[in-house]
């Protein structure tokens, strides 16, 4: 029988994994960290009964997966739970608001609507063409030509340049703020595309949180794996390949750690060392007494809340990360699921998730610079805060040594490392050893929840088997 393993339990070392087992593998998945989920995990990380996601915690990714929703993970009592408000971005002068449904996001936005329907009708109703095609390894043949078309007129230009044709400074910042999840030049080539996803995956299947935090979806996907007969050990650290003697190896690590594991060929060792980790984060759990005392209503119904201003403003926050300078004012993103998820509160205590983008390894402690970001649009918050656990780069690096320096994301996402990720090519995720493939967050699509880079390398994996 052939055999397979999997370095790493985060979604897309599960999603590999069971897709291995679907083909008739036996595989087993081998994490380091005492508990399975990577960057899928949730924890009491301020006070008991009060759960917090440790890492990932919205996930528009999971929903709009093609291989997620190819396994109904609800049979493993996974449930979504929606805001319907999904996101709201304060400026000094206004809230801009984007709710699940399209058209009353377009109807709120007043002048802007007729932009924001033209940008996103066409993706929201064409949105399994859409995911297929950007989930898809870069380097293939487009199954949706119309689909990629369509995301590639959007998503090409820079943000900024999207930006400047809004009238309402509040709709063009809750655009940025979007877009900003790519943690990158918003004035670059192709910034637009993780805003374009993003927004599609909003109005088609919205940024849902799973009940009783990310945990949960960890919990459905080794339930999964579990019934394809797949079995995973806890607490081993893989530091060489060659001690692992299964027939095909994933590893979901970034690419400078993969050279550490293995000898790979000229090419591709020159190729991941010029893979550069992007910017990191500083991320604070707060459990909070009662709610959030936002300054407006739409503020208070929101699952997810971005916090730096104007589009300008976010602009320039994230080219100073981007540069390794810490902003005066970062952007910050803050969730609010104890909305829609009681599961996650204990006696009228709530956790409040919420972090910043730094420079890659920044050092300082920016907690007081986050609260005072969250005290600008709530006044008398820090009054409700009855613990605080903070984790910046460093702790993050320590928590999951995938994210190198704090990057959360497996990479910067510079418009080489966009398109060849981690190089260019249809076989971007082998690593010139047979039966040895990378397939995490470094490799295409990219970072965030949706397991499509581990299905990408145990795709190519497969192929290479019968070949
Ligand atoms: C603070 C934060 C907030 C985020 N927010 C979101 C969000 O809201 N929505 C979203 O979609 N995404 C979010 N993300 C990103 C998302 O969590 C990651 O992109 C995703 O988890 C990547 O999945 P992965 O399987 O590639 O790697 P990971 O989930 O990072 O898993 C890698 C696993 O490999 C293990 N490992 C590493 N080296 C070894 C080794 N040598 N031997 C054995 N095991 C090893 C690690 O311990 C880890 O468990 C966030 C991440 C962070 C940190």
């Amino acid at each position: 029988m052939t055999t397979a393993t999997v370095v790493g339990s985060g979604p897309n070392g599960l999603a590999a994994a069971i897709r291995l087992a679907q083909a008739g593998i036996r595989v087993t998945v081998i994490e380091a960290a005492p508990v399975p989920g990577g960057g899928a995990r949730t924890s009491e990380l301020t006070l008991p009964g009060v759960l917090h996601d440790d890492c990932s915690t919205a996930m528009p990714g999971a929903v709009a997966s093609p291989f997620f929703r190819s396994l109904h993970l609800e049979r493993h009592g996974l449930q979504w739970l929606h805001h319907d408000v999904v996101v709201a971005h304060p400026t000094d002068d206004a809230t801009g608001v984007v709710y699940r449904d399209l058209v009353r996001t377009a109807m709120s936005m007043g002048a802007d609507g007729a932009l924001w329907r033209r940008l996103f009708a066409p993706l929201t109703r064409n949105a399994d063409a859409v995911f297929d095609t950007a989930f898809a390894p870069v380097v293939s043949f487009p199954r949706h030509p119309r689909a990629l078309l369509q995301l590639g007129l959007r998503a090409a230009p820079p943000a900024s340049w999207w930006a400047r044709a809004f009238r309402r400074p509040e709709n063009a910042a809750a655009f940025a703020g979007i877009a900003a999840h790519m943690i990158g030049s918003l004035t670059a080539p192709l910034s637009s595309s993780v805003g374009a996803m993003l927004t599609t995956a909003l109005h088609a299947h919205g940024w849902p949180f799973p009940r009783g935090g990310a945990g949960a979806l960890t919990s459905a996907l080794l339930a999964e794996f579990a019934e394809l007969g797949g079995r995973i050990e806890l607490g081993r650290r893989v530091t060489r390949v060659d001690e692992l003697g299964t027939d095909v190896v994933v590893l979901t690590v970034p690419p400078r750690t993969a050279l550490t594991m293995m000898d790979v060929p000229a090419g591709v060792r020159h190729a991941w060392r010029r893979f550069r980790p992007g910017p990191g984060a500083f991320k604070l759990d707060l459990a909070i007494e009662g709610d959030v005392p936002w300054r407006d209503d739409a503020l208070r119904r929101a699952g997810v809340v971005h916090l730096g201003g104007t589009f300008a403003q976010v602009a320039r926050a994230e080219a100073d990360v981007v540069r390794g300078r810490m902003p005066g004012h970062p952007f910050v993103l803050v969730t609010q699921p104890h909305l829609v998820d009681p599961s996650r509160s204990h006696n009228g205590i709530n956790p409040l998730w919420l972090y910043a983008h730094v420079p890659n390894g920044w050092p300082y402690d920016e907690t007081e610079r986050l609260l005072a970001e969250l005290e600008r649009y709530a006044p008398g918050a820090r009054e409700r805060i009855l613990a605080v656990h903070t984790r910046g780069p460093g702790a993050l690096e320590a928590h999951n040594t995938a994210y190198l320096g704090g990057d959360i994301g497996g990479g910067a996402t510079t418009l080489r490392q966009l398109i060849a990720r981690p190089r260019m090519g249809p076989r971007g995720f082998a690593t010139g050893v047979r039966g040895v493939y990378l397939g995490g967050a470094s490799t295409a699509p990219a970072g965030g929840v949706h397991g499509m880079c581990g299905v990408n390398a145990a795709e190519l994996a497969l192929r290479d088997l019968t070949r």
